[in-house]
């Protein structure tokens, strides 16, 4: 078995064991792995934010950037359609996925450190400067270069399951085949086919000026999120999702839709 296989079949594995304890119904994860050498990693200073981190600063020797998708319950996505905030299931399972996705991320480095390679867990979240809201890593912009999805007009990161899933990375210097990058847009008014339903759906309005004070709006609304749900879940919670809920590319590709023969 080589290695791709045996982080894939780890990462299977653990998520499933990790719904049935916590009653989650995970969809299929998946992972990617692109080049710690990739170009495009260097372009994060411009595009994602000037202190975000290449797999070089994290790790000297980096080879392979290992990226993974959780893909969260079709429960969690269809009661978060309504409300202007977060609903519980959504909040639980933002809560224990974080959970998952750091022990995920420092198992796979420990299966790795097993082989002989160092591996390097990301943070599942709140590694951001609290003044900016930028984090050092972005796990959309790194499952992006490792070919796990396409960008949406609303920034967040189409997979072959949607955009609610949620992200992990490990950093490693053991060489692994780079994934296949597709090519072809996913959103579908990247593709000139009338949408921006995720816009819409944004109770505060936030993508009306993300790069100002939508992104803080944005966060003030997932703070309300976690006011309400925190206690009863036990840990941070500050999330919405409604972006990512009732969308046509919430849970997969988004296909345009067949107009009615007559
Ligand atoms: S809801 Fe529509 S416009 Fe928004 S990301 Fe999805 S496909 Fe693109
Ligand atoms: S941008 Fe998305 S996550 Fe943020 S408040 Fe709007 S709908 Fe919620």
């Amino acid at each position: 078995m080589d290695l791709k296989e045996k982080i894939e079949g780890y990462v299977n594995l653990r998520v499933k064991e990790f719904g049935g304890k916590t009653s989650i119904s995970y969809r299929d994860p998946k992972v990617g792995y692109s080049s710690a050498l990739n170009p495009l990693f260097k372009e994060l200073k411009k595009v994602a934010h000037p202190n975000h981190l290449t797999p070089k600063e994290i790790l000297g020797n980096a080879e392979t950037v290992i990226n993974f998708t959780i893909p969260l319950s079709l429960r969690a996505v269809n009661e978060n359609i309504r409300g202007n905030i977060g609903s519980y299931q959504w909040a639980y399972e933002y809560a224990y996925t974080n959970v998952l996705i750091n022990f995920l991320a420092r198992e796979i480095s420990q299966l790795l450190a097993r082989k002989g390679f160092k591996g390097v867990p990301i943070a599942a979240t709140w590694n951001w400067d609290e003044k900016t809201l930028f984090a050092d890593w972005s796990h959309r912009h790194s499952a992006y270069i490792s070919g796990l999805g396409k960008f949406g007009v609303n920034n967040l990161l189409i997979t072959e399951m949607g955009t609610a899933v949620r992200l992990g990375t490990v950093i490693t210097d053991a060489e692994i085949t780079p994934s296949f990058f597709p090519t072809e847009e996913y959103c579908l008014s990247k593709r000139g086919i009338k949408c921006d339903i995720c816009l819409k759906r944004c109770p505060v309005h936030a993508f009306e000026n993300w790069g100002g004070e939508g992104k803080w709006k944005c966060y003030e609304n997932c703070l309300k999120t976690d006011e309400k749900h925190r206690e009863r879940i036990g840990y941070v919670v500050d999330c919405c999702g409604k972006c990512i809920s009732d969308t046509p590319c919430a849970t997969s590709i988004p296909k345009p839709e067949k107009k009615k023969l007559v």
